[in-house]
């Protein structure tokens, strides 16, 4: 008895309607899908000129019984639902019933399939949307779906596509991250007589993700391991979405979320979102609410502006979250969005707290300049980038751990103006990682090979365990270094255990006093200093409104103020960190920061930004002599903190030569 069912008017009604054919990258994302859902465990994906001529996925899962075959191609065809109730808890990556439909309505799309429970296979050719073929045929098992000529019959489509190595980028973008949420299986992907990627069965993601990028961008994550935290729901529930429920209102019920995965260090700094990748219970979905609680987790460890890498894996209770939003299956809603909201922020940040990472030395730090990492619009695009720049192959995924300097501007008072006093070595040449222009790989064990072939086996292939990164410097080490003495009077240069160590004392002192303050903010024990005058502040009428919305806040931040007349406040009492002659641009700072956010923007970021006001006013500054006590006292106290490796603005703090680093440089390594 077949599998597939036309979904009932009422079920197909309440899926979100919409085209999913958009371009070549969504045919393979809907086929792998599919392919996914049926259990494979090898998944083979060709593709010709950037998937419009020829895009095939051979896979070995549970293939179709004949009737189910012809079944597929009609709307709202599925075997992965039966009723409203189900949609409710999708567990399956498709559902809809249309992506086989849509497909072979704008392609000439052919269909070989065979079930393990039919001697025989099916193979059904249709261009257009009409059937032209349907037979029995002798075939192994499992389904090859080959799709050619994609949109020739509706060219206004076509044109809207992009160019080749475009389209190519957005597929090899798309496999690979599906490679990495299934590092089980195997992915193959081909394009011509090109390999883009080749990775065999490994046990772990970290080893998955070896695979992919090589060991250099290892170095630069944590790691989440495995965290998960229960939300209990009591009896009386919020209301259900869209009206519908299974649950017992009666029942408090327990729902465990789980995050895994990985996130760069703050020092990697992207000028787009298009290095974060997050599956919500294996599918991959650009949500609006966990970018959130990304970027909230680097708030103060990172500037505003810039992104991380994220690889993360949240799985839950398919119940709490809603797939059914849009017709590409890209956007979730999750039914207690502000609870998982926040357990994603904090779980990053306990972990980015907790790693401590040291920024390396890395002479090769670049500017972020806009022209480093464009295609901002492409969804998929770290490939885009490297396969558009037509760069040398071995270069092609360099940009995954480009890690350039952040760039914002220095504030007013820290005119620090000079050239390097000293430059390192030049940088070393990227490892490759991701050739797109690699020979084929032998799959079958032969003769050890060598050169070339050998790097790239060990890339995708095998695990050397002395590969992986040492064990991350941890900063803890700043409470032993000995200060050697300044460069420009303005960053401590400092000796350790393993090598040399350079501090801005302006952010070090920074992040230290940020600290202290958040901690007397939390405990409402700011300490404060009165004015001997009142400091009489004008506001504009923008102004005035936000001062309004965060003046309890300010107060208990240690600023007395209150209303004086038209447009103007007075200032009785300010922080005893800040000198009085600061007070009135750390209140215009803070204003200018909360300016324009919308109403709801969370306490706890307000509180961080007038901290961090607070302390970057307070801060010694940079051209300032200190004596070596001092230097001492700050680094001790720096090392105290809880996040000694960036400033309240995302700058870093401290840079680290490491002693392997300047063994290397001298060419005794
Ligand atoms: P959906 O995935 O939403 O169910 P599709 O149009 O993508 O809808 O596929 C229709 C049906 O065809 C699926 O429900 C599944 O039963 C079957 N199918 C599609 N691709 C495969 C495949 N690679 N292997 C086995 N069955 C498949
Ligand atoms: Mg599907």
């Amino acid at each position: 008895m077949g599998r597939i069912r036309i979904l009932p008017d009422q079920v197909a009604n309440k899926i979100a309607a919409g085209e999913v054919v958009e371009r070549p990258a969504s045919v393979v994302k809907e086929l792998l899908e599919n392919s996914l859902d049926a259990g494979a465990t090898e998944l083979r994906v060709e593709v010709e000129s950037g998937g419009r001529r020829l895009i095939r996925i051979v896979d070995d899962g549970c293939g179709m019984l004949r009737d189910d075959a012809l079944l597929a191609f009609e709307r709202h065809a599925t075997s992965k639902l039966r009723d409203v109730k189900d949609l409710l808890s999708i567990a399956t990556l498709g559902f809809r019933g249309e992506a086989l439909p849509s497909i072979a309505s704008v392609s000439r799309l052919l269909l070989e399939t065979r079930s393990a429970e039919e001697t025989t296979g099916t193979r059904i050719e249709i261009a257009g949307g009409r059937m032209l073929r349907c037979e029995e045929m002798a075939l192994g098992g499992g389904t090859v779906i080959t799709v050619r000529d994609l949109f020739y019959n509706v060219p206004a489509r076509r044109k809207f596509l992009r160019t080749e190595q475009t389209e190519l980028a957005h597929i090899a973008s798309l496999v690979t991250h599906y490679s990495l949420a299934h590092p089980a299986k195997t992915f193959l992907l081909t394009s011509g007589a090109t390999q883009l990627l080749n990775v065999t069965p490994v046990a772990t993601l970290k080893e998955r993700v070896y695979q992919v990028f090589g060991s250099h961008l290892l170095e630069d994550l944590v790691e989440i391991g495995f965290r998960e935290k229960t939300l209990i729901i009591p009896p009386v529930s919020a209301p259900p979405s869209e009206g519908l429920s299974t649950a017992d209102p009666e029942e408090p019920r327990s729902r465990t979320f789980r995050l895994t995965g990985f996130f760069s260090r703050p020092q990697v700094q992207k000028a787009n979102r298009n290095s974060i990748f997050i599956f919500v219970n294996g599918r991959l979905i650009r949500d609006r609410l966990m970018l959130h609680a990304l970027s909230s987790a680097y708030y103060n460890l990172m500037p505003p502006s810039c992104f991380p890498f994220a690889l993360l894996f949240l799985e839950c209770d398919p119940e709490e979250v809603d797939v059914n939003v849009h017709p590409s299956k890209t956007e979730v809603r999750f039914r207690h969005g502000p609870w998982v909201h926040d357990f994603v922020r904090d779980t990053i940040r306990e972990r980015l707290i907790e790693s401590r990472p040291a920024p390396t030395f890395t002479p090769a730090a670049r500017p972020l300049s806009p022209g480093a990492q464009p295609a901002a619009a492409l969804p998929y695009s770290e490939f885009t980038q490297a396969l558009a720049n037509e760069e040398p192959p071995g270069l092609a995924a360099s940009a995954i751990e480009a890690r350039p300097a952040p760039s914002i501007a220095a504030p007013v008072d820290e005119s620090f103006e000079s050239a390097p006093v000293f430059s390192l070595h030049p940088p070393p040449a990227p490892a490759p990682r991701f050739d797109f222009t690699a020979p084929p790989l032998e799959v079958t064990p032969g003769p050890p090979p060598s050169g070339k072939l050998r790097r790239n086996l060990d890339a995708h292939g095998a695990f050397p365990a002395d590969a992986l990164p040492p064990p991350e410097m941890s900063l803890s080490v700043l409470s032993e270094l000995r200060p050697l003495g300044q460069i420009h009077e303005s960053f401590i240069v400092a000796a350790g255990r393993d090598g040399l160590w350079i501090v801005d004392q302006h952010v070090a002192h920074e992040r230290v006093l940020f600290e202290q303050v958040m901690k007397q903010r939390a405990a409402g024990r700011v300490e404060m200093q009165r004015l001997l005058m009142p400091l009489v502040v004008q506001l504009t009428a923008e102004q005035q409104i936000d001062y309004a919305r965060i003046a309890d806040e300010l107060h208990a931040s240690g600023f007395e103020t209150e209303p004086f007349g038209h447009r103007t406040i007075a200032v009785k009492a300010a922080p005893a960190a800040i000198g009085a002659a600061n007070v009135e641009r750390i209140l215009c700072e803070i204003l200018e920061t909360v300016e324009g956010e919308p109403a709801g923007t969370s306490l706890e970021d307000l509180r961080r930004a007038i901290c961090a006001s607070i302390a970057c006013r307070a801060a010694i500054k940079i051209n300032t002599r200190l004596d070596a006590g001092k230097m001492e006292w700050l680094l001790r106290a720096l090392a105290a903190t809880d996040c000694p490796m960036s400033c309240p603005h995302g700058r870093p703090i401290a840079l680290h030569y490491s002693t392997r680093e300047i063994l290397k440089a001298f060419h005794r390594l």
